[in-house]
C-alpha cells in the first residue's frame, strides 16, 4: 500500500461520559438528551464552570478566562453541556494535566478563548470592524441581507444556543460583553419577519433564502414553521436553508418530537412544490461529531431534509491542518452524514488575529485536501470579503504578500453599488493578520495603524 500524506481510517463515534465531571455525575441519559436540560444547565461564566470540572482546572486557566470575558471577549461565553462535554473528552487526571489539555483542545480554544490565546501585538487588525461584512448594510428591509443576485440571508432571531468567540455576527448577536455593546434590531420580531416575506414577495429575481439568525434553534419552533411555510407559497423561492450550529452544539433540539414533526411537514410541502429545504450547520472539530450529533442529522435526513451540510470556520490551532480538516470531513460524511461544504477564514472582527490564517495559508490547505473526498463533498476555502461575499482562495486577483492585503474582484452589484460604473471592475480588498507577515509588512503597518480610521478601501498599493 502507498503510503499518503494522510491516512484515512473510519472512527467510530463515542459520547464522552459526561459523569467524568463532577457538576454532571448524577446527570441522567433522560436529562442529558433532554434539550430543556442542556438549556437550563447552559454554562455561562467561569463560577459555572468551576462548578462543573469540579478542581479539574487551575485557577490561573479560570483567570486567564475572566480576564478575557472583561477585557477582549466580543461575544459572551455560553455553552450548553453538550458542547462543553465534548472538550477534553478524555483527560482525566491532575489539575495541570487537565489544564493543559484544556489549553490545547481545538473546541476550548474556539469557544472558552482566554486571555494568554489572542496576538498581544495585534490583537485586531487595525481594519478589523464590528460588522465585518457590512450585512446591515446590505439589509433590504431590518435583517434581511441582500448580497447576491439571487440570494438572501434572514436573520430572524439576534441569539444561539452557544456563542462561539469568533462569531462573524459579533455586533447583532448575543449579550453585550464588557468591551462590545450590541446591535438591538429596532422592529418587534413579528413586524420584522412580515417585512422580509413581503420583500421576498415583491422580489420574484430572489430564489434562495438562508434562514438564519443567530440560530433558528432559539426561535420558538412555530415561529420557524410559519415563516419557512410563508416562504414555500412564495413562487421565486426554489431553495430554502435552515442554519443552525445547535445541530452540532444543541442536537438534543433537532431531536425534540416537535420540532421533527414540524420539519416533517415542512419537508413533505416543500418536496411537494419542488422546493430544496436544506439544514446547514457549523463544525469546526472532528471531536464534535458525537452518536447525538449523527442522531439529530438522520433524524432530519428521515424527516425529508434533502440534505444536511457543513459550513466550518479555519481557525488556527482549531483546524488549521490538513489531518484535522480531513478528519473532520470523513467524520462527518462518514459517520453523520453530513456533507461537507465550506470552510470560511474567520472574518476581520475585533479580537480575531490569534485565529485568522493568510490568504497563502488557506490556499494551501485547500491544496493539500483535494483528491481525498468525493467531488461533491470536497468543501471549498473561502474567504468572505467585504463588499463582495464568498469567493474561493485561489480566485483572488492580486495579492500583495508582503503587506498582506488581497485584492478580489465579483461579476454581480449590491444594491449600494447600483448606478456605479466601475463596481465591477474594483479591486476590493481584504487584510492577513499582520503578525505573519514579514518584518517589513510588519513595519509598515506598525507606521500606518494611527492612520487606521482611514475607510477600509483606501489602501492599495499607491500608499506605500
Ligand atoms: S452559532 Fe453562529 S451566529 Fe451563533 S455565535 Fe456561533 S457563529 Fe455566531
Amino acid at each position: 500500500m502507498v503510503e499518503q500524506p494522510y491516512q484515512y481510517r473510519r472512527r467510530e463515534l463515542a459520547e464522552p461520559d459526561w459523569r467524568r465531571l463532577p457538576g454532571w455525575a448524577d446527570v441522567t441519559r433522560a436529562e442529558w438528551e433532554s434539550a430543556q436540560w442542556q438549556r437550563a444547565h447552559s454554562v455561562k461564566n467561569a463560577r459555572q464552570l468551576r462548578d462543573v470540572v469540579g478542581g479539574g482546572l487551575s485557577e490561573a486557566f479560570l483567570a486567564d478566562l475572566e480576564r478575557d470575558q472583561r477585557e477582549r471577549a466580543t461575544m459572551s461565553m455560553l455553552l450548553p453541556p453538550q458542547m462543553l462535554n465534548t472538550i477534553a473528552p478524555s483527560v482525566a487526571g491532575p489539575a495541570a494535566e487537565f489544564t493543559d489539555a484544556w489549553y490545547a483542545d481545538p473546541v476550548r480554544r474556539y469557544m472558552l478563548p482566554v486571555f494568554s490565546d489572542r496576538q498581544p501585538e495585534w490583537p485586531s487588525h487595525p481594519y478589523a470592524t464590528r460588522d465585518s461584512l457590512h450585512e446591515a448594510e446590505m439589509w433590504a428591509v431590518e435583517g434581511l441581507t441582500h448580497r447576491y443576485p439571487t440570494k438572501v440571508l434572514a436573520e430572524l432571531v439576534p441569539t444561539c444556543p452557544q456563542y462561539c468567540g469568533h462569531c462573524t455576527r459579533m455586533d447583532l448577536v448575543g449579550n453585550p460583553t464588557p468591551s462590545f455593546d450590541k446591535h438591538r434590531f429596532t422592529g418587534a420580531r413579528d413586524d420584522r419577519l412580515s417585512a422580509m416575506l413581503g420583500y421576498l414577495r415583491s422580489t420574484p429575481t430572489v430564489r434562495d433564502v438562508v434562514v438564519s439568525g443567530g440560530d433558528v434553534a432559539n426561535l420558538p419552533w412555530p415561529r420557524v414553521e410559519a415563516f419557512v411555510s410563508a416562504l414555500l407559497e412564495i413562487e421565486s423561492i426554489r431553495d430554502i436553508r435552515l442554519a443552525s450550529k445547535a445541530l452540532m452544539g444543541l442536537p438534543q433540539h433537532w431531536l425534540a418530537p416537535d420540532v421533527l414533526a414540524g420539519v416533517t411537514r415542512l419537508a413533505a410541502v416543500a418536496r411537494a412544490r419542488g422546493v430544496s429545504l436544506a439544514v446547514h450547520t457549523h463544525v469546526n472539530a472532528a471531536q464534535s461529531v458525537t452518536p447525538l450529533v449523527a442522531r439529530a442529522t438522520r433524524a432530519l435526513l428521515d424527516a425529508g431534509v434533502r440534505d444536511v451540510r457543513n459550513q466550518g470556520v479555519l481557525l488556527r490551532g482549531v483546524n488549521d491542518s490538513p489531518g484535522a480538516l480531513l478528519d473532520l470531513c470523513f467524520c462527518l460524511l462518514d459517520e453523520a452524514g453530513v456533507t461537507p461544504y465550506y470552510f470560511y477564514q474567520c472574518d476581520m472582527i475585533p479580537g480575531a488575529e490569534h485565529w485568522r490564517l493568510s490568504v497563502r495559508e488557506a490556499q494551501a490547505l485547500q491544496s493539500a485536501i483535494m483528491g481525498y473526498l468525493p467531488g461533491f463533498a470536497t468543501p471549498r476555502v473561502v474567504c468572505d470579503v467585504p463588499y463582495v461575499g464568498k469567493r474561493w482562495v485561489h480566485q483572488v486577483a492580486r495579492y500583495d504578500t508582503e503587506l498582506g492585503i488581497s485584492y478580489w474582484t465579483k461579476g454581480y452589484l449590491t444594491a449600494l453599488e447600483a448606478g456605479d460604473p466601475v463596481a465591477l471592475e474594483r479591486e476590493y480588498p481584504c487584510y492577513d493578520p499582520v503578525h505573519l507577515l514579514p518584518a517589513s509588512g510588519q513595519a509598515w503597518w506598525r507606521d500606518q495603524a494611527p492612520r487606521s480610521s482611514r475607510r477600509l478601501q483606501t489602501v492599495s498599493r499607491g500608499d506605500r
